[in-house]
């Protein structure tokens, strides 16, 4: 599976209610001003087996944490990223994922990629809208959980 560095991240009450193993997408060619992403693309990019992975979440995860697929552009990831994702998130029994994807979904994608990946997870999030400087925080509820997003033309869901 072909990702740029992975991280772990706590949950700070914004982006996704839990904490996390950031796995940062290996591409996008969109062109937004004032991306703020630009750096993620000079991360390296390695190409690591499901099991390295799964190894990975299993070192760092505890059970109520989860992923999160983030930066750089989740539809650009290329073609098998959805069903690699999903054997990874069934190989080391993920319960929580959320994806990160711009406004302008591509619709076909985000549907293939729901129905793929909602039944090897419990809780599958999709948040979407890139983040726009000086634009105004937004906070969403989630069942129990409040979540602060960086800016009001984003949203949360999750897809049940
Ligand atoms: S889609 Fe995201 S990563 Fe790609 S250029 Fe736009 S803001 Fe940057």
């Amino acid at each position: 599976m072909r990702l740029r560095s992975p991280f772990y991240t706590e949950n700070l009450g914004t982006d996704q209610p839990y904490n996390s193993l950031m796995l940062l997408c290996p591409h996008c060619d969109f062109t937004c001003p004032g991306c703020q992403n630009v750096h993620l693309a000079k991360e390296p990019l390695t190409d690591f087996s499901i099991e390295e992975l799964a190894d990975l979440i299993a070192s760092q995860l505890i059970c109520d944490e989860g992923l999160t697929i983030g930066g750089l552009e989740f539809t650009k990831s290329g073609e098998g990223f959805i069903q690699e994702l999903a054997r990874l998130c069934e190989s080391a029994s993920v319960k929580n994922l959320t994806i990160y994807t711009r406004e302008e979904i591509d619709h076909d994608y985000i549907v293939e990629a729901i129905k793929v990946l909602k039944p090897v997870v419990d809780h599958l999030y999709i948040k979407t809208g890139r983040y726009i400087a000086g634009a105004p925080s937004k906070l969403v509820t989630l069942g129990d959980f409040q979540i602060t997003l960086a800016s009001d033309n984003q949203n949360y869901a999750e897809i049940n």
